[in-house]
């Protein structure tokens, strides 16, 4: 299959997706997760009009943005992130979708003001409590978000989460479902705006639309195996 028919495939199944959720297929962003995969690709992708990017390594994103990506791009940074990688992530990423330790909450702070950027931020969050995954617990998400509040220059937009990988649907459902309760307690309990759920991949991005996702991450069934 080409790219188009990939995109064109894409598109209609999360249409579908959503139509069957009695949603607006507009509200869902669909991020080209372009990880590996090398810059033409994400120019290619470009032209058949996806505007959102998933990388989730610093080193390879200074590589890949050599040339800068057109303006009305947003790359978002979707893998772990070292505290000694915030600076250089800074000058590339619109969007930081794993914050998920106060460590990276505390250099975030300083390193901000100096190069004078707001940043978009989304707690990645932990659900199904896996080992050696990234994100926080949902119980340390209240905590992180409150003090993202007072870190000037960082806008908290809502949560990520990632299913377990190879889980049956029902358990990524589950995973998924408990990502959006989660975001419902804490604009609750907060009073802050969250309208950002980042889930689903793949392999499931059909259970996370149907469990409210507003930003899918797609990478193999767009560019191919990795
Ligand atoms: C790689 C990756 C994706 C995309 O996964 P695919 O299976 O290629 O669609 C999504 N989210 C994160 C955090 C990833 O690391």
């Amino acid at each position: 299959m080409t790219f188009a028919e990939r995109a064109a495939e894409l598109r209609e199944r999360v249409e579908q997706a959503a139509v069957l959720a009695g949603r607006d297929p507009a509200s869902i962003t669909i991020i080209a997760v372009s990880k590996t995969f090398p810059r033409e690709l994400i120019d290619e992708a470009y032209d058949h009009g996806f505007r959102d990017f998933g990388e989730s390594r610093v080193q390879e994103i200074r590589d890949k943005l050599a040339t800068p990506l057109p303006v009305d791009s947003t790359l978002h940074m979707i893998g772990q992130l070292q505290t000694n990688k915030v600076r250089q992530m800074l000058r590339y990423a619109d969007v930081l979708q794993t914050v998920d330790r106060p460590n990276l909450v505390k250099s975030l702070s300083r390193e901000l003001p100096k190069q004078e950027r707001e940043l978009e931020v989304l707690i990645e969050v932990n659900i199904a409590g896996e080992e050696q995954k990234g994100g926080c617990s949902p119980e340390d998400a209240s905590t992180l978000l409150a003090s993202l509040k007072d870190v000037p220059l960082v806008q908290p937009c809502g949560l990520m989460t990632m299913a377990p990988y190879d889980a049956p649907a029902e358990a990524a459902r589950h995973v998924f479902r408990g990502l959006r309760e989660l975001r419902d307690r804490l604009q609750q309990e907060t009073g802050l705006e969250l309208p950002v759920l980042s889930m689903g991949m793949s392999d499931d991005f059909e259970h996370a639309i149907s469990e409210g996702a507003t930003h899918i991450r797609v990478g193999r069934m767009l560019f191919g195996e990795r």
